[in-house]
């Protein structure tokens, strides 16, 4: 790896990471080198095909890409041709599958009524009635506002606990808030206009937009290896875990973490759809996801040429920045953001050579295409500027 006279490196080849290579090689026409520990590309949006079955499979979950930004749509598109795979989730409770987002079809199963849309908000208003709260300030009262308690004791109480491992009452109110609430039979679980998956995967997105001739990649590189080598007027572009910048001098930041059981099972279609959420408490996965279902246009249920499947079962877990290698959600409480803001305050005041970027780096829990609008944005106004 040549760093002499490099002006541009970043550290993280995940979505922001590469967007903002890509936007440094092309509109600036310079030099960037894009290193990461693992052996891939794209962070945890990667995906690559499963040997055994031959399915692609997303290494770190179902994710799929929706949003409502153009710019982001059209900047997605230079890269990858869409499928128009939309995203449906069921969820089990007490061994019954219910349509989630929470929707008519679910209120009425699992109440066991034919309500019309216009009947459910007197309805969920007269089952809040001896628990009305005013101004929801956390997870649990802003879901009981929104759905009543019952159905937030069944379908996000124990699901939200798994998870997080923290109280509901203590989790901030717009984590719920990322699921709609739809009083008809809409069962899409995002409700944004422009919703798919690249027709030939992540893996080869994320080939594409790191293709440019300006642009070199190194894997199986740990920054903190090779900082000493990167020349001092070289910016430093850090989309990792600040708190190790400084040697968790404030203390390391919480993070949750997920380990998936990878199974591959002897049939044709396991669970007939992509992800199923586990409602109970009692289950210690929170869902399954069945990779064969994103990409049905490739025929992936035909018996004759793809008689197995292949299941990820997710299990979250508490990060330990000296265990796991992979941080996935950060726990966006008062606590943690001041930490957070602390850590972002000193790098920017001893550390002017650092920008620190992406849903790790920023502490934010962002869908991908929050990551590739702060990316752009941050082009726009920090580099683009200069020339
Ligand atoms: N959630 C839930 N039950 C579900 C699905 C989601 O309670 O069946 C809650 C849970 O608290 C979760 C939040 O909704 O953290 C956001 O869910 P989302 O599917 O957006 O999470 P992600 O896909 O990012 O893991």
């Amino acid at each position: 790896m040549d760093l002499i006279g490099l002006k541009y490196i970043i550290v993280g080849a995940g979505l922001w990471g590469s967007v903002l290579a890509e936007r440094i090689a092309t509109i600036l026409g310079q030099k960037v080198v894009v290193i990461d520990k693992r052996d891939h590309i794209g962070g945890n949006s990667f995906s690559k095909i499963n040997d055994e079955t031959g399915i692609e499979f997303h290494c770190y979950g179902t994710h799929i890409f929706h949003t409502k930004i153009e710019k982001v749509w059209d900047y997605f598109n230079q890269f990858t041709d869409f499928t128009n795979y939309q995203h449906k989730v069921l969820t089990q409770y007490k061994n019954c599958i219910y349509s989630m987002p929470i929707n008519l079809a679910t209120i009425n199963q699992y109440y066991g009524l034919n309500l019309h849309p216009f009947e459910v908000e007197n309805f969920i208003t007269r089952e809040n009635s001896t628990s009305q709260v005013k101004n929801p300030a956390n997870l649990e009262e802003k879901a009981i506002s929104l759905i009543g308690a019952p159905l937030y004791e069944a379908f996000i109480k124990g699901y939200t606990q798994k998870q997080w491992e923290i109280d509901p009452k203590l989790l901030p109110a717009d984590i719920i808030t990322r699921l709609p609430v739809r009083y008809n039979y809409n069962a899409n679980y995002f409700n944004d206009p422009y919703q798919g998956l690249p027709r030939n995967g992540y893996g080869n997105f994320f080939k594409k937009i790191l293709s440019h001739p300006n642009i070199s990649v190194h894997l199986n590189v740990d920054y903190f290896q090779i900082r000493n080598l990167i020349p001092a007027d070289c910016k430093v572009i850090y989309t990792g875990p600040i708190d190790r910048l400084l040697d968790f001098k404030y203390g390391p930041l919480d993070w949750r973490s997920v380990r998936f059981e990878k199974e591959v099972v002897d049939v044709v279609d396991y669970q007939g759809t992509s992800v199923l959420n586990f409602a109970d408490l009692e289950i210690p996965f929170t869902r399954v996801h069945e990779f064969k279902h994103l990409h049905l246009e490739r025929n992936y249920l035909e018996t004759n040429i793809y008689p197995k499947t292949l299941l990820f079962k997710e299990y979250s877990k508490k990060y330990s920045p000296h265990y796991d290698p992979d941080p996935y959600y950060p726990i966006n409480d008062k606590a943690n953001n001041e930490k957070h803001q602390l850590y972002l305050k000193e790098i920017t005041n001893t550390l002017p050579a650092f920008l620190i970027g992406g849903r790790i780096g920023q502490y934010c829990y962002w869908d991908m295409d929050r990551a590739v609008e702060n990316a752009l944005d941050t082009f726009e106004n920090i580099f683009k500027k200069k020339v």
